[in-house]
């Protein structure tokens, strides 16, 4: 009978949803303290040349760290984050961070940083602006930024896909590096993904393979390399989680990969120690 009634109605009245509503404005409520009160904190996961081994870049992973808990993972605040817009705020600090902490390794090692941006972001009429603005302030060539999208900020049509890739193609043209991320999961067609204003290809963590004697696996895998290549793209794989993953990569052509196997996401004293141990001479 609730069927009948209407969806719209059903949901009004399902209690679940209810506390599920109420729970997701509280999240926003502290998240906006939160940032007043600096709880955030960015974290730091190598991306290694496959080839190498060496790591050439970072990706900036936002933390959460309410005072007296443990850390809360984007996962769990994001989406109420970019529900609200309070993501603009959010991203805007992260960027910065990133970009400051980030000048200093690029420097001194040559290393480049990856930094997520939300639909929300890219969106805003200044966001190309905040970029620049960002690069500036730390002294970070543009070189050394990628911003990571999701392919369905593009893919989806309107006003906001317009300003998005505007400001993608700006930010391009001054060199910063733009790359797809979780490439896989969305639904773009391989046809536009020719056209997109994209740099990177990071190949989602759910292609690598959980058996590494299954051949259809690793064909698929193969196949989303392939395609990159041919675009023209650098291609990084996620959840590089055993020596498999990375041998399997290796022999396909993959440039970079990143996941558990090289390191996980951590605070920018590891990053440090990381460098330094990577291009200390062993006699
Ligand atoms: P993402 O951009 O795809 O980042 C990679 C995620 O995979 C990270 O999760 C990372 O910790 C996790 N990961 C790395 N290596 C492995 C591995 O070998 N195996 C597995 N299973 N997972 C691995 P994390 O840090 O929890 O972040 C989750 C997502 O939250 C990110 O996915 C990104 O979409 C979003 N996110 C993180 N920071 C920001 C941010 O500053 N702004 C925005 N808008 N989104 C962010
Ligand atoms: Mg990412
Ligand atoms: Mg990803
Ligand atoms: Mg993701």
């Amino acid at each position: 009978a609730a069927k009948a009634a209407g969806k719209d109605r059903h949901e009004l009245f399902d209690p679940r949803l209810r506390r599920e509503q109420a729970e997701r404005i509280r999240t926003v409520e502290r998240l906006r303290v939160a940032l007043e009160a600096d709880e955030f904190t960015v974290h730091y996961q190598p991306i290694v040349a496959l080839r190498s081994g060496a790591s050439v870049g970072f990706e900036a992973l936002v933390r959460w760290t309410p005072p007296g808990q443990d850390p809360i993972g984007p996962d769990k605040f994001i989406p109420a984050a970019e529900d609200s817009g309070l993501i603009v705020g959010l991203g805007e600090w992260v960027l910065r961070r990133a970009c400051a902490e980030a000048a200093v390794w690029h420097r001194r090692y040559g290393t480049t940083i990856a930094v997520n941006v939300s639909p929300r972001q890219l969106a805003e009429p200044y966001f190309a602006d905040r970029v620049r603005r960002a690069l500036a302030d730390s002294d970070l060539p543009a070189h050394a930024l990628t911003v990571e999208i999701t392919e369905g900020v593009l893919v989806r049509s309107g006003a906001h896909a317009e300003l998005a890739l505007t400001h993608l193609a700006e930010l391009r043209a001054d060199g910063v590096r733009v790359a797809i991320d979780d490439f896989g999961t969305g639904y773009s067609s391989l046809a536009y993904l020719r056209d997109l204003p994209i740099d990177i290809l990071k190949i989602d963590k759910s292609f690598m393979p959980d058996d590494p004697g299954d051949a259809q696996q690793a064909a698929l895998v193969r196949a989303v390399v392939d395609l990159a290549r041919s675009l023209n793209l650098t291609t990084v794989a996620e959840g590089v989680e055993t020596a498999h993953h990375a041998e399997l990569l290796r022999t396909l052509g993959c440039d970079r990969g990143q996941g558990w196997l090289f390191g996980r996401p951590g605070p920018p004293t590891a990053v440090s120690i990381r460098l330094a141990a990577e291009t200390t001479v062993t006699v």
